[in-house]
């Protein structure tokens, strides 16, 4: 298992270009075959680091997803996460701001999310949004005090990054996956979906409208990729057309950060409470 080589973070020193990543890559990987027997060991092994997370009670893990619509992010959650006891487990999915939160910072929302220690969270979609569609559509989505503060976006990946090293001085420990797919690729989900009636409810009027904006979306992404993956909270460009190529990177990360997080069951409250005699 060990010859795969992982996938590498996002170095903040260079440029991303996502024109350099492709996202239908299936570079270093056996065939489809091998990769999901891989991936339903370490899914496995997931949910058992989970228990060990849980009985430490000192440590959490926050898996951050973003991309663009249908790239996977629910389905990623479904198969990554499949074996964790649910009971571990806590998902927060992000939507349009409420009128309450619009009145508020834009992590306020977000830090009342994050997981507590022993647990693994997991962002669908997170505070990045706030970098991303908000900057894609800043003159309709940006209060109008801020539509022309200066330095804006660079402040609030400043702001960003701060957060996260509050969150990690705290034992969280953050990963964050940006699910990479390709402009046909979306274009094929979003017909298929619209040839399935299991799946219309996914279909919004935005799907059609979003794609006009793809190379500005793309701009954000590239910013806020190079701009907030730190060492405390990096990220990951996932290949991910091909929906096992995705699951297996994903899973083999969130895999070897909880393995290199140790977790161990804490001692006994009380010490006596081990050879005290029950009645
Ligand atoms: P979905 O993930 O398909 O359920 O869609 C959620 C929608 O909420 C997406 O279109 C997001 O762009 C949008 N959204 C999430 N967070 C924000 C935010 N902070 N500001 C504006 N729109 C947001
Ligand atoms: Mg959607």
């Amino acid at each position: 298992m060990a010859h795969i080589k992982s996938l590498a973070p996002v170095n903040p020193k260079r440029r991303v270009d996502l024109k350099d990543y492709n996202p239908a890559s299936q570079a270093q990987l056996p065939e489809e075959a091998t990769v999901k027997t891989l991936i339903e060991q370490h899914t496995q092994e997931i949910g058992r680091f989970q228990e060990l997370l849980y009985a430490d009670g000192s440590k959490a893990l926050l898996v951050i997803l973003q991309g663009m619509d249908a790239a996977g992010k629910d389905g990623t959650v479904g198969k990554v996460f499949d074996h964790v006891n649910p009971m571990g487990m806590h998902v927060a999915s992000f939507k349009s701001p409420s009128a309450v939160e619009r009145d508020h910072d834009f992590l306020w929302r977000i830090h009342q999310a994050v997981p507590p220690l022993g647990c693994i969270g997991i962002f669908n979609r997170s505070h990045y949004e706030d970098v991303l569609v908000v900057r894609v559509h800043a003159d309709q989505l940006l209060p109008p005090h801020l539509r022309h503060a200066r330095h804006l976006w660079k402040r609030r990946y400043r702001r960003i990054n701060d957060f996260e090293r509050l969150l990690a001085d705290n034992g969280i420990v953050i990963l964050k996956f940006f699910l990479h797919i390709s402009r046909q690729e979306q274009r094929r989900r979003f017909v298929e979906r619209q040839k399935n009636p299991e799946k219309h409810w996914k279909l919004a009027a935005s799907d059609f409208q979003e794609r006009k904006f793809w190379p500005d979306y793309q701009h954000a992404y590239e910013q806020m990729l190079r701009h907030t993956s730190t060492p405390q909270a990096p990220w990951y460009i996932i290949p991910a057309d091909h929906k096992w190529v995705r699951d297996y990177h994903v899973a083999r990360i969130v895999h070897d950060t909880l393995a290199a997080m140790k977790p161990r069951p804490r001692p006994a409250t009380d010490p006596r409470l081990i050879t005290m005699r029950f009645t």
